[in-house]
């Protein structure tokens, strides 16, 4: 597994699981476990999506010691002040069945986040957490928190497939030196980015999956991926892009297809901003 060196020189293996939407106990334990299996280490998900405690189990089910895992979660919109976020951190450090986080975000920019940024910040410089980061921070966001922050976020995670690259924000994030993390990484499932013929082209001549071609992509473009599945033999597709590489045509051949099109809310029209 690659790993990426964060700006406070923390590592982050690149490519992680993602477990949005898994609703079922069942389903994401097992998941977990084939995850782990397949070589997986990291584990991305957040205090909104309720399946922490299952995240938890699993991982204390698992034989992997803690400190060779990366577990990443998120405090949402509804905890608003410094108190408030101290303790949302709290329960997830339960569920999750851990003393300490490696990655730790603000999920959305809603109002109010440079104070939930210095809670963060505390927790960062007390060790509780690895690395801190934001998530849906547009240039406008970070620059803002960026004015006040002690401690430079070290991820952005940000909607990012071959339908809708994010060219400016990474490149914004890559001269700032915050590592640019791809949510949706396939598209979710619905952006049709898993039937372009440039992308099936491109799979063919590999011997790969599109899947395949489109993570294997975020990689070469220094992103780190957390592809979310339930199954087996997609999850070990998933982690199987280690073994080959695109070249400089193919990536700019991808990099040609952009819609420019998001799956999802743009953090831009946050009401509070205009
Ligand atoms: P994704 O792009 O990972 O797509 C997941 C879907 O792609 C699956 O449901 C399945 O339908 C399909 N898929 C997965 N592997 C496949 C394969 N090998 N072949 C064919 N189809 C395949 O979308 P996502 O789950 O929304 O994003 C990944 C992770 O990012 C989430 O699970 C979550 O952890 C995180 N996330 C964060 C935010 C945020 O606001 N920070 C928002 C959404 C997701």
């Amino acid at each position: 597994m690659d790993e990426l060196t964060l700006n406070n020189g923390q590592k982050i293996p690149q490519l992680g699981l993602g477990v949005f939407l898994v609703q079922d106990a069942t389903d994401l334990k097992r998941s977990v476990a084939d995850a782990l299996k397949d070589g997986y280490r990291h584990f991305d998900t957040a205090a909104i999506y309720h399946n922490e405690a299952w995240v938890g189990e699993a991982l204390a089910e698992s034989d992997v010691k803690r400190e060779d895992l990366f577990i990443t979660s998120k405090v949402w919109d509804s905890n608003t002040t410094y108190d408030e976020t101290i303790a949302a951190f709290k329960e997830s450090l339960k569920k999750l069945q851990t003393n300490y986080l490696d990655l730790y975000l603000i999920h959305w920019p809603s109002e109010g986040y440079t104070e939930k940024w210095r809670a963060m910040e505390d927790l960062y410089n007390d060790g509780q957490i690895k690395s801190i980061g934001v998530s849906n921070f547009e240039k406008p966001h970070l620059d803002k928190l960026l004015a006040s922050a002690k401690v430079k976020p070290a991820v952005d995670q940000i909607e990012t497939h071959p339908y809708f690259q994010q060219k400016e924000l990474h490149d914004y994030l890559t001269s700032l030196n915050i590592a640019h993390e791809a949510w949706g990484p396939l598209g979710q499932g619905k952006s049709g980015v898993m039937e372009d013929a440039t992308l099936k082209q491109i799979a063919d001549a590999h011997k790969k999956s599109v899947a395949q071609v489109i993570l294997r992509w975020h990689l070469q473009r220094n992103i780190i991926v957390i592809p979310k599945s339930i199954h087996a033999e997609r999850i070990a597709q998933n982690i199987d892009v280690f073994d080959f590489k695109l070249s400089d045509d193919e990536m700019n051949a991808i990099a040609g297809i952009d819609k420019n099109r998001r799956g999802s809310e743009d953090p831009n029209d946050e009401e509070w901003l205009k």
